[in-house]
């Protein structure tokens, strides 16, 4: 019996075979999928060139034969074709594929007795909300927790709320809950996904202040109403009202923009002393932050980084809501925390997650000023936020020290909040 699934119900995905994924993508598999794979009987009868490799050696040592798919000398999957369709689904069907790619955009995560799903936005038809409802897909989905979770859902503590506060899953759930609800905003109250996210900041950092020795049921839900009424009056509605970013504050985003900017997690990283040199480089131009923006990825231009700080307008209206809809179905799927998020804590995980937003806006201005724009377009947005929601949880950059102190130093300096604003508006 699969383990009761809790589904976005503002979601839709469908397919539409861009071959993005086939493209972006490291995709690991078991030795089981590797043997069978290699059974199938690839050759160049069958569009795989004479001489391409099937698999790579995965990162790990080679003891614990991890492999991945190669990929082909132009980046796309070796089991791509000039369609952009895969040849295992079209020779064998959908469940002769390896199951990372059987469950991609999906993501299953633990959450008390059932299991959360969330969805990945680097899927440009996720991001766009393009296809079958998410909720109408449940008896698929229910076949394929089967094949992720043959033994039922782990049952594991549920993520820290601050280093060493924890409580139950009933009352994780609720400031779950509470958080998707300040992020989905009051009907019409009219307020922008700019500030419902710095009311949210505001309120889940003085939560990671809290001792919860005390605090559960019914005093938890007081605490939770009083931090967000507190956010709703006390946090500036107009973005104008925010100080700018701090100098540190500054380097530190540029630091990790350029680390979300980049295509490649661990595939195609730059490798040899060539690469490790011109990577050390960017470094350095992020660090100053002054020039032209080194293109750490063909997919941007070389543009002053002062050409990316003016004001470029508001937010086009798709845009608001496709933010609007991350920010849920991510917190819903409880896929900025715990085991989803490198085991960060909920109020670190938040505050990465918020990060995403001027992150995003600023690969979105990027992309305006590389074809000569001032102000957005939803187009530049959407690649902003699919190129960093490629990163987002499943970089393993992303899970070390040197990021994660990056990250509680802009929360320390209160940067995040003048980010957001900063690059909203
Ligand atoms: S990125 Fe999304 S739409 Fe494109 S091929 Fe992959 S799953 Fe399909």
């Amino acid at each position: 019996m699969p383990p009761p699934l809790e589904l976005p119900t503002i979601q839709n995905w469908s397919c539409h075979n861009c071959g993005g994924c086939c493209r972006q993508h490291a995709v690991q598999i078991t030795e089981e999928e590797r043997q069978r794979i290699a059974e199938q009987g690839w050759d160049a009868s069958n569009g795989v060139p004479a001489g391409q490799p099937l698999f790579v050696w995965a990162s790990g040592p080679p003891w614990r034969k991890r492999y991945r798919l190669a990929h082909q000398p132009d980046g796309a999957c070796v089991f791509l074709d000039e369609r952009g369709l895969c040849r295992i689904h079209a020779r064998f069907g959908e469940p002769a594929k390896p199951l990372a790619c059987r469950i991609y955009p999906y993501a299953f995560h633990p959450a008390g007795k059932r299991l959360a799903l969330s969805l990945r936005f680097s899927c440009p038809s996720v991001a766009e909300n393009k296809g079958r409802s998410v909720t109408d897909q449940r008896v698929d989905l229910k076949e394929l927790v089967r094949l992720v979770v043959p033994d039922g859902v782990e049952r594991v503590p549920p993520p820290d709320i601050s280093p060493g506060q924890r409580l139950d899953w009933p009352d994780f759930s609720r400031c779950v809950e509470v958080l998707g609800m300040s992020l989905a905003g009051q009907p019409n109250d009219g307020s922008s996904i700019s500030v419902r996210v710095l009311r949210s900041l505001f309120w889940v950092s003085l939560l990671g202040q809290a001792k919860f020795d005390l605090i559960r049921g019914d005093r938890l839900d007081d605490l939770l109403e009083l931090l967000t009424d507190a956010a709703a009056t006390d946090v500036a509605a107009r973005l104008e009202d925010y100080a700018e970013p701090s100098r540190t504050g500054r380097m530190q985003f540029r630091l990790l923009a350029a680390q979300y900017s980049r295509s490649d997690t661990v595939l195609g990283s730059r490798s040899g002393w060539r690469g490790r040199w011109r990577l050390l480089q960017a470094a350095l131009r992020f660090t100053r932050g002054t020039g032209m923006i080194p293109t750490v990825d063909d997919k941007f231009r070389e543009v002053p980084f002062a050409a990316l700080e003016p004001s470029f307008g508001p937010l086009p209206p798709q845009a608001e809501e496709m933010f609007t809809r991350y920010f849920r179905v991510k917190i819903q799927g409880l896929h900025f925390c715990g085991r989803a998020y490198y085991n960060v804590p909920f109020v670190e995980g938040f505050w990465s997650l918020a990060l995403v937003l001027p992150v995003s806006l600023w690969l979105a201005r990027w992309f305006a000023a590389s074809a000569g724009r001032t102000s957005l377009t939803f187009d530049d947005v959407l690649r902003g936020l699919t190129t960093a929601d490629h990163h987002h949880g499943y970089s393993p950059l992303f899970g070390q020290s040197g990021f994660r102190g990056r990250v509680r130093l802009l929360a320390k300096l209160d940067d995040i909040s003048k980010l957001v604003a900063w690059y909203s508006r």
